[in-house]
Parts: structure tokens; sequence; C-alpha cells
């Protein structure tokens, strides 16, 4: 048998994401030994019902102690409490990763609980479903997708190289970048749409109320598919806003503008306008469908 990329692998939080990772590193055989952590019991059940790890813990240092690799998959905002619970017990150059949707601020809040002696390489792979836990991850859902790295300047460049051999053996694209600019382009690709869906859903929602009409029924597929988005894990959600506030708040600055372009184009009748900003969009989503990520 070949030596598999690593020894053990701790997974802390065996989510969507944490148990895709799972599910993949067991598939292509890369890790000797998968430790799952979870801090719900529902999540444990599962993990053990699935046998999706090797073994299962709700103790974080109990799952990172003697790991080559620890990733942190649960929601940004227990990122803090997860780091302070496995820096005691990180073995001298193992490194330390990460899924999570924003990057600029894990470099701030990890590295003052980290040892000095681990290698931190933040991740993020762009791939993900509205679903949450473990029983809605699969093992193929980082293939063909991107997966974004974002090691602070002066990284073992070993570490990075590994970090990025388990993507790639994933299925997943990887490509390298600053933290700042991963968030600015998250921030109009992924972020500032799941905003929009949000208020339109609950705009909807609160017209339904209001006047009793008939949301629900006449969905039509624009409507549809913004509901889809506006059923993603609302803790996710909440802490991607608060920790990408400034790239979200100047791409909702722009598409303000945007907006406001439009709305004076339809008031003066200005169909011209409208046609050529549609076929420029209908281009855009002909050359997603071409990068084969549709
Ligand atoms: P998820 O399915 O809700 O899984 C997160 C898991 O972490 C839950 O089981 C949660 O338990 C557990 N958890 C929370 N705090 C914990 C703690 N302190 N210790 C141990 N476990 C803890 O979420 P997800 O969608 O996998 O997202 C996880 C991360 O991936 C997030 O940082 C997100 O930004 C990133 N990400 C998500 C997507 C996506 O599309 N979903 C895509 C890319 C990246 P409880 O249920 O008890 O809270």
């Amino acid at each position: 048998m070949t030596k598999p990329l690593f020894e053990r692998v701790a997974i802390i939080g065996f989510g969507l994401i944490g148990s895709s990772l799972g599910r993949a590193i067991r598939a292509h055989k890369l890790a000797r030994t998968l430790v799952a952590c979870d801090r719900s019991d529902q999540a444990l059940a599962t993990i053990a019902r699935l046998r999706l790890a090797d073994a299962a813990t709700p103790v974080a240092a109990d799952a990172a102690k003697d790991a080559d690799l620890v990733v942190i998959a649960v929601p940004l905002g227990a990122y803090a409490e997860v780091a302070n619970q496995i820096a005691p017990v990180l073995k001298p150059g193992a490194i330390v990763s990460d899924v999570g949707s924003v990057k600029g601020t894990i470099v701030r809040d990890l590295s003052p609980i980290l040892p000095p002696h681990i290698h931190l390489v933040p991740g993020h792979p762009v791939a993900g479903t509205e679903n949450s836990g473990p029983e809605s991850g699969f093992e193929t859902l980082f293939e063909g997708r991107w997966c974004i790295l974002t090691p602070p300047p002066g990284t073992d460049p070993a570490a990075i190289a590994k970090v990025t051999d388990l993507w790639l053996a994933c299925g997943a694209m990887v490509e390298t970048m600053d933290a700042a600019h991963h968030d600015k382009v998250l921030a109009i690709t992924s972020h500032v749409p799941h905003l929009i869906a949000y208020t339109i859903v609950g705009t909807a929602s609160n017209l339904e109320e209001d006047a009793k009409s008939e949301v629900i029924k006449f969905s039509a597929s624009g409507f549809r598919d913004f509901t889809r988005i506006a059923a993603s894990d609302p803790t996710m959600w909440r802490d991607i806003f608060l920790n990408n506030k400034e790239a979200v708040l100047e791409m909702l600055q722009r598409l303000t503008e945007d907006l406001t372009a439009l709305q004076r184009a339809i008031r003066r009748g200005e169909g011209d306008m409208l046609f050529e900003r549609f076929t420029r969009t209908r281009e855009i989503r002909r050359r997603i469908i071409d990068a084969h990520q549709a």
C-alpha cells in the first residue's frame, strides 16, 4: 500500500463541508486515520451510523492531539473557541487548515491563539449546497470545483504543497491568493447574491402576510431559485456577513448604484439600455457554463 498523504487527519465540525472532505479523504485513502469532531450529538450519531470516520469525539482537543493535519470546518463564529481548545495539544509541525467562506479574519483570529510551531494554511473550497449536517455531505462535492488557499506570507511552502495535494486528490482545482482579494471576489460572487436572496424572499413573505397575496402558490422559477439560496444555514451566513463586512458593504454600494441606473431606465422607458444590460449578463452565464462551473 502506498503511503497516505497524512497519518492522522482531524476534522473539527463534521457538517456538510467537513463530512464531504472526510468522505473524499477516505475514498482516496489520503489519511491512515481520520478523526471526526462535532459538538452536536445528532452529528456524532450519524458519523457512527454511517461509519464516516475511524473515531469521533465531541472534544476538539482529543481529535487534534497527534494529528498532522487539523481542518477546522465549523461556522466562522466558532473558530476562536475551537482554536483555544486545540492550541495546547497541537504537535510541532502540524498543519492547521480550514474551509471557511471568509479568509481575512482567519489569520487575525487564529494566529494569536495557535502556537508558533504549527503551519497555518487557510483554505476555502468554493463548493456547497444549501443543506447542513453530515447526512448532506458527499464525497464528490469538490470534484471540478475550485479550492482557494490563502496562506499568509512566509508560510512553509511544504505545508502549502501538502494542503494543495489534499484538495487536488479530492478532485478540486487549487488557486492561491491573498486573503483580502479572496474576500472581495467572494463578496460579489457569493455573499451579496445570498444577501439579495434573503432580502427578496423576506420581502415576498412580508407581502404575503400583508396583502394576503399568493406568493408561494404562484412562485415562478426566479423566485423559486432565490428561495433555495435563502434556505442556506442562518448561522453560517450570519457569520459570513459579520466577518466580511467591508468587502460586502463595498460591493453592495456598487450594486445599489447599478440598481438605481436600471430603475431610471425602466422609469424612462429606455429599452435599449435594458436590452444591452441583459445581453451582457447572458454572456457571463455562457462563460460560466464554458468553464464547467454551472
Ligand atoms: P454545517 O453543515 O452546519 O456543519 C458545521 C458543524 O460544525 C455542525 O455540525 C455544528 O454543530 C458543528 N460545530 C459548530 N460549532 C462547533 C464547535 N465549537 N466544535 C465542534 N463542532 C462544532 O456547516 P457547513 O456548511 O459544513 O459549513 C462549515 C464551514 O464551511 C463554515 O465555516 C462555512 O463558511 C464553510 N463553507 C460552507 C459552504 C456551504 O455551502 N455550506 C461552502 C464552503 C465553505 P451544531 O449543528 O451543533 O452547530
